[in-house]
């Protein structure tokens, strides 16, 4: 994709932070998150998929980055519906709500990037405020149709499609496969 790392890693988060928080359907059975230690051991495992070096996150973080989940899978769904002043609407609303502010960072031997922090230093406020920058840049972008939600059966699971040619259809290659193996089953019967 066209951005700096930063805001593909911030993106990569909400991405996971959205599919292992927020309950629905996965890959084809109900997806019902599970609580406490294991809640947070999710959303750490969500942060690190920015290539980040973050701490653990406790039980009572993990609970304020589920809402935050929450907040943006309904900007996933409002693109794939094309609602796209619905979708802009709840991202500035993140916005607001997680105080988001530039800073140009320097660190780990990088040159100067722009970071998202939040009013404080708080773990679970600054990812907000990254994760609702990064989906604001997308949404502010020519590539605003990349955020999708898997057409797979029983799946709603989300991505951000980063495909040349933006035909991503699903949410991983599981699903992918699930699919195909369906129509070929379909297409002997
Ligand atoms: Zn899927």
């Amino acid at each position: 994709m066209n951005f700096s790392s930063h805001i593909d890693a911030v993106v990569t988060v909400a991405v996971e932070l959205v599919n292992s928080l927020t309950p629905g359907e996965a890959h084809g059975r109900e997806y019902v998150p599970p609580d406490g230690k294991e809640l947070a051991a999710l959303a750490t495992g969500a942060l690190r998929a920015g290539r980040t070096d973050t701490r653990n996150v406790s039980p009572a973080e993990a609970a304020e980055l589920g809402d935050l989940a929450w907040a943006m899978r309904l900007v996933f769904i409002d693109v794939v519906a094309g609602r796209l002043d619905e979708a802009a609407g709840q991202v500035n609303e993140l916005l607001a709500r997680t105080g988001a502010r530039p800073q140009l960072d320097r660190h780990d031997g990088e040159p100067w990037h722009l970071h998202f922090h939040g009013p404080t230093d708080a773990l679970a406020t600054g990812w907000a405020a990254g994760c609702a920058t990064g989906l604001a840049v997308v949404l502010g972008s020519e590539l605003h149709g990349r955020l999708g939600v898997c057409t797979a059966d029983r799946c709603d699971r989300v991505f951000v499609d980063t495909s040349k040619n933006g035909t991503r259809r699903f949410c991983s290659t599981a699903c992918r496969n699930r699919v195909k193996a369906t129509a070929f089953r379909a297409r002997r019967a």
